[in-house]
């Protein structure tokens, strides 16, 4: 096959920055300190330092920010898509180093931050960048809330934080952006592009940082949150924020059902879950981690689906021909070996045994839906099964869960999968599909997934807040 992707571009890009990811703020790299390390997960070497950022730091940037706020919202819409524009460009400039690095950081294949991560975030500024322009007209009687405090996790760090920061910008926010600790190194590259691409000093600050720092930055004077996490910690800042005024969208948690119908296309409904759990080592807030499948083809279904999990291969990241890449960190894989091996229950399928930082493509059958597996989100490559006889059983089982993101449902009896769909409690339904995503189309949870929408419309309007518009109605004389 093709040769591995090169690393020799990213890695100088990091040595000539002194190696370490650290504070950009008011438009300046600073302080950067070596208080912890980032490493590649697929070979466990050092990449980088990482700054753990204060209180102090973080209240300098949001100073920053707040300094910047007024006169970048005055740029007016069509000022503010220029620049986006600028951003959207550069990233698509850019794209090879910051797949790479992304591959570096996180452990994801190539083929994925190449393909997906980095377009996708492309394509986050290209939309805002023309939504910008809209606000004025579409949007008369909204306008910027402020300074927004923005914190994401290490699974799409570059994906996130264009879901971040692309629609705050459009609609006259600054920002303060609080990347993951073991990810913090496509948001320097991001800095790097926004000096570029002309975004005024203290619009978009980033600090990096542990939860320490992310609690610091909940705890400053910023008018909003936007948090993309565990829902522990979406309830601690929930808790956190309450009472002080400051607006919150909360992007938590899932453990999404994946519901196949007998007389569903079982091939495509097979090639559905690859992506469903196993794309990005099945880190994947939406994942289609429980797998629901009716009773009368289930044992068809996993054989197929076995021989299929077999040719997944699960290697080095930089190999362009590899599907499943390293687990984000050796915390993480700790996390995913217990809950397989703790669990009794049901019967285990695993394709390799697990070796380094990687684990193999896993199934698991014969569930009961009240087990841990079905219930706990695992967040790795784990597929957790169980089966059903009726629809209403099959919504019953799907809707027992505390988590309520998405849910697929694979039929070719197109009246059944429409019925189904609005009695799933979840933010997002997919019908004879999964994952799939836009930037016109709003994102988020209900239940302990969290509230609040990104993307779409719905993702515009919570960077706004209402303004006081002149009636038209008269006073009634009396
Ligand atoms: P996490 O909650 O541990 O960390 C997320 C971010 O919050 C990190 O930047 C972290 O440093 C910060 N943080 C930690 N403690 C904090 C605190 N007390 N105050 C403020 N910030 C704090 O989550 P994770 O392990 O990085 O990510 C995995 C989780 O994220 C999964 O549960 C997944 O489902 C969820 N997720 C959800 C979505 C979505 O859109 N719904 C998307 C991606 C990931």
């Amino acid at each position: 096959g093709p040769a591995p992707e090169s690393s020799t571009e990213a890695l100088q890009w990091l040595a000539d920055r002194g190696g370490i990811a650290g504070h950009y703020i008011n438009g300046s790299w600073g302080p950067l300190r070596d208080d912890f390390t980032t490493t590649n997960p697929a070979t466990g070497e050092r990449l980088a330092g990482v700054t753990n950022g204060t209180e102090e730091e973080v209240a300098r940037a949001v100073a920053a920010a707040r300094k910047a706020q007024p006169k970048w919202e005055k740029l007016g819409g069509q000022g503010r898509a220029r620049i986006l524009y600028a951003i959207a460009r550069l990233l698509q400039k850019h794209s090879r180093l910051f797949a790479v690095m992304e591959t570096l950081d996180n452990g994801k294949p190539i083929r994925e931050s190449r393909d997906i991560d980095v377009p996708l975030a492309q394509r986050h500024f290209y939309y805002h960048a023309g939504m910008a322009q809209l606000m004025e007209t579409e949007l008369p009687d909204r306008k910027a809330i402020g300074v927004c405090g923005q914190i994401i996790p290490w699974n799409f760090p570059l994906l996130m934080l264009a879901w971040k920061i692309a629609p705050a910008l459009a609609m006259g926010n600054s920002v303060v952006l609080k990347p993951a600790e073991y990810t913090p190194l496509t948001a320097m590259v991001f800095a790097e592009i926004c000096t570029e691409a002309g975004v005024p000093p203290g619009v978009v600050n980033i600090v990096t940082g542990d939860g320490s720092t992310g609690a610091a930055l909940v705890n400053s004077d910023v008018d909003k949150i936007a948090f993309t996490g565990s829902t522990e910690v979406g309830r601690i800042i929930r808790e956190a924020t309450a009472g002080t005024g400051k607006e919150l969208t909360l992007e938590l948690g899932g453990k999404s059902p994946y519901i196949v119908f007998e007389d569903a296309d079982i091939d495509s409904a097979i090639e559905g879950l690859v992506d469903a759990i196993w794309f990005n080592q099945g880190q994947v807030c939406c994942a289609g981690s429980r797998l629901l499948v009716q009773e009368g083809i289930a044992e068809d279904f996993y054989t197929r689906l076995k021989t299929r999990m077999s040719g997944l291969r699960v290697g080095d990241p930089l190999d362009k021909c590899i599907d499943i890449g390293a687990i984000v960190h050796p915390v993480q894989l700790e996390q995913i070996s217990k809950m397989v091996s703790d669990n009794s229950e049901g019967e285990t399928f695993q394709t390799a045994a697990p070796s380094g930082c990687f684990f193999p493509p896993t199934l698991i059958t014969g569930l009961h839906p009240a087990s841990t597996l079905m219930q706990e989100e695992i967040f790795g490559p784990v597929l957790a099964a169980t089966t059903f006889r009726t629809p209403e059983e099959a919504i019953e089982i799907a809707n027992n869960t505390r988590y309520g993101l998405a849910a697929s449902v694979w039929s070719e009896n197109i009246n059944l999968a429409l019925d189904i769909a609005p009695k799933l409690v979840c933010g997002i339904v997919w019908i004879n599909g999964t994952n799939m995503m836009d930037a016109a189309a709003g994102f988020g949870g209900v239940r302990e997934s969290g509230f609040g929408r990104e993307g779409g419309w719905e993702g515009l309007v919570a960077y706004t807040k209402p303004k006081a518009k002149p009636t038209k109605l008269k006073p009634i004389q009396a």
